[in-house]
């Protein structure tokens, strides 16, 4: 089937307004307790920075710097380093085809023209595929980084020298952080009407300092669960004035996040950190959500023998059928190799379970940030740490027993692994449709409210990852279509529906 034209989709929005759907967000299931400046939790970069950001003490501040075009509308660590940044964000655009086709679709009719967008987010090679897409399809954008350590300073460098206003780099201060935010937002004769936050904090900001910006402003799209989950905040009392999209919830989005992203990951982070075998390993997986299913599957095609723990009987069901043990996981502590979490729960795994784990099991978390593992409980005084590499401690016993705890129980593979740059694909594609679908709504589509990314539009996202897969989809015949009910052009599932 041919792929529908921003045209036809956009289109086709109009006609399905009424089926747009208000949904709470799964507040709750990640760590919502995010300090101002900290490291988002609950969102990712894919890579650190190659270049060191102690190689040049001089604050980004300090610093004069000009592109080749005599431009000085940035402020990053070092613009000389914007021919590496560029290869770098080839290297990223290859895996983000679905990004380029959409450049390629919108060509003439820039669905963004007019638009200036005031970014946050992390500002990796991925990202700036993303921000030069926008750009592409008609934006003006300013940009800053949504986290203190994630900017790869050569990419910021190349998007300063491309003439993107970026103020960003490796290592901000407190203060630093909310400057390059300021700069974005507060600038003479430019004024956003467009915002993309991860984590919210942009938003604050310009709820906080600037909020007459927001009679320009034509809508928020939010990455994160923090970010979503103050939107909804905002919104219940009453204080969100503009239309707000939560790409975090969108079906394609959440599958690739948590459940293709940790069948990738899981191994990844284990490795890296262990150089662990995992034929013939015995693995307990706590949680068979979708975190879960990828690890078990990835592990199980390995050649482990898992094992899973659920409090749910239809996940617990469900794992049966896929050909695991369900056990308590106090049945499997003293012989399982590995012990994995992903409940989104706290203390799954206690003092107790520790004390019984074997000589070397190795312990390690990739749900909610570091609250599944009672991490605490080892910071007692018989206890001695040895960390024996970055990210991996030896937590050792009187009687000489390890037991080896990954990233301190925090995200095993946020902290210990990269995140394939195809993921990252499907939420920049998601970003930037739902930019394209708030901006160009026509007057009353979108209240003050909070909204999920039309199905239609979740659909388009990933219809434009199928050509890399040289994947064909089946066209309904209109007697097909009638049958079920359904417009030959999606959507093609009704919300409520479970993938
Ligand atoms: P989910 O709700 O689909 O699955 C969690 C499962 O854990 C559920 O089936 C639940 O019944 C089970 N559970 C809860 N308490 C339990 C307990 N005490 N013992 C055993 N099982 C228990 O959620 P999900 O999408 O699989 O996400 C799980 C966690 O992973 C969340 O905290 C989420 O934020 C996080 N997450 C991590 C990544 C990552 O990259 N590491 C990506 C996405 C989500």
């Amino acid at each position: 089937m041919p792929l529908p034209s921003l045209d036809a989709v956009q289109i086709q929005f109009a006609d399905d307004m009424q089926e747009f759907t208000k949904f709470p967000t799964k507040t709750g299931r990640r760590s919502l307790s995010r300090s101002i400046s900290q490291s988002s939790t609950d969102s990712y970069s894919s890579a650190a920075s190659y270049t060191d950001s102690s190689d040049d003490e001089v604050s980004p501040r300090e610093k004069q710097q000009t592109n080749s075009k005599g431009s000085s509308n940035f402020c990053v660590k070092n613009i000389k380093q914007a021919e590496f940044g560029r290869r770098e964000i080839e290297i990223a655009e290859q895996d983000m085809s679905a990004l380029i086709s959409l450049r390629k679709r919108a060509q003439g009719e820039k669905p963004l023209a007019g638009a200036k967008i005031v970014g946050c987010t992390h500002i990796t090679a991925q990202t700036a595929v993303l921000i030069e897409t926008l750009c592409a399809l008609g934006a003006q954008c300013r940009w800053s980084a949504c986290n203190i350590y994630s900017t790869q300073n050569e990419v910021a460098a190349a998007l300063a020298e491309a003439g993107v206003a970026v103020f960003a780099w490796k290592g901000e201060s407190e203060d630093d952080f909310w400057w390059c935010i300021d700069r974005c937002v507060n600038v003479d004769g430019w004024q956003a009407n467009m915002i993309l936050d991860d984590g919210g904090d942009l938003t604050h900001w310009v709820y906080k300092k600037y909020p007459s910006v927001f009679k320009k402003i034509r809508g928020i799209v939010e990455e994160s669960v923090t970010g979503v989950h103050r939107l909804y905040q905002l919104s219940k009392a009453g204080k969100l004035c503009v239309p707000a999209m939560n790409v975090n919830d969108s079906v394609t989005k959440q599958k690739f996040d948590n459940l293709y992203c940790c069948r990738e990951s899981i191994l990844d982070g284990l490795k890296r950190t262990t150089d662990v075998m995992f034929g013939g390993k015995q693995v307990v997986v706590c949680g068979y959500g979708e975190v879960g299913k990828g690890c078990c599957a990835a592990l199980k095609a390995l050649g482990a023998i898992v094992y899973v723990t659920e409090i749910d009987p239809i996940c617990a069901l469900q794992a049966c059928m896929d050909g695991f043990r369900v056990v308590k996981l106090s049945e499997v502590i003293r012989q399982v190799d590995v012990v994995i979490t992903c409940t989104g729960n706290k203390n799954v795994v206690t003092r107790e379970h520790l004390d019984r784990m074997k000589n070397s099991c190795i312990v390690c978390n990739m749900g909610h940030s570091n609250t599944e593992i009672d991490v605490t409980s080892l910071r007692t005084p018989e206890l001695t740490w040895e960390r024996v590499r970055s990210q991996v401690d030896h937590v050792i016993w009187p009687d000489g027993k390890r037991v080896v705890l990954l990233a301190e129980g925090r995200l095993l593979n946020l902290s210990c692994s990269t995140v394939p740059t195809f993921v990252l694909s499907i939420t920049a594609t998601t970003q930037a449709l739902a930019l394209i679908e708030l901006y160009n709504a026509p007057e009353g589509r979108y209240k003050q409210d909070v909204y999920l990314l039309p199905k239609k539009m979740d659909e388009y996202v990933a219809s434009l990852h199928l050509p890399s897969f040289d994947a064909h989809l089946t066209e309904l015949t209109d007697d097909q279509a009638k049958y079920l009910g359904l417009n030959k052009n999606g959507p093609f599932k009704p919300n409520y529906y479970r993938y």
